[in-house]
């Protein structure tokens, strides 16, 4: 069973979407977590990011790689690099050049066919796994966004987080578009288990829907 978990950035998706798959006995795939890695070694390797043909090649040639909680990419252990506000504020320059779209979609749906996941990212009920079994769009008013953030990046500023946040929200439009038969949960008010239980509440219905 595959359960699509898009969203926004601080709408709880790697909270919620870690957890649920814990409950489940499921695997978790962060699919930001890739865009973030391509976007370390673009920078590394001094690729313009705004060419995307060349960051299209460097995706197909670089292997990102998960170890349990770490990231990988061509060898390099980035878990906490690309958790950086340097990266927050380039990776959707990256994720939107369709030669880089194509080459992540491909490697994420390899990914999501090796059996039971929750993956989280922007374009999974729509365009990774499009068959999903359940799909989820969370969302949540953008002051209570900004807050997680600030808890989750301690060193920046709540002002230029928002704005921040506000800017990869309009970046990131083209491809964050709930699935017609996605779920939407706002998150706002609700805390993590919360969440977890409604999404887990739809997994159950399916598994029953589909005996
Ligand atoms: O989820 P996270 O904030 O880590 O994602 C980082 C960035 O990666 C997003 O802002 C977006 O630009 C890109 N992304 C994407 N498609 C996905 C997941 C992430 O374009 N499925």
């Amino acid at each position: 069973m595959i359960v699509a978990i898009d969203g926004p950035a601080g709408a709880g998706k790697s909270t919620v979407a870690r957890s649920l798959a814990d409950r489940l006995g499921f695997r978790y795939l962060d699919t930001g977590a890739m865009y973030r890695a391509l976007t370390w070694l673009a920078l590394n390797d001094g690729v313009d990011l705004e060419d995307g043909s060349a960051l299209g090649l460097l995706a197909e040639a670089a292997r990102i790689s998960f170890d349990g909680e770490r990231v990988l990419i061509r060898g390099h252990d980035v878990t906490e690099e690309i958790r950086q506000a340097e990266i927050d504020r380039v990776v959707s320059t990256v994720a939107r050049h369709p030669q880089v779209r194509e080459v992540m979609r491909d490697r994420q749906r390899e990914l999501a066919e090796q059996g039971d996941a929750v993956i989280e990212g922007r374009d999974i009920g729509t365009v990774v796994c499009p068959d999903a079994d359940v799909k989820v769009y969370l969302v949540a008013e953008a002051a209570e966004r900004a807050r997680r953030r600030v808890a989750d990046r301690p060193e920046i500023g709540a002002e230029a987080l928002a704005t921040d946040l506000r800017l990869r929200d309009q970046r990131d439009a083209a491809q964050m578009q709930p699935a017609p038969d996605a779920e939407t949960i706002d998150t706002t008010e609700l805390d993590v288990e919360e969440v977890v239980d409604r999404i887990e509440r739809l997994v159950q219905e399916r598994a029953k829907a589909s005996k």
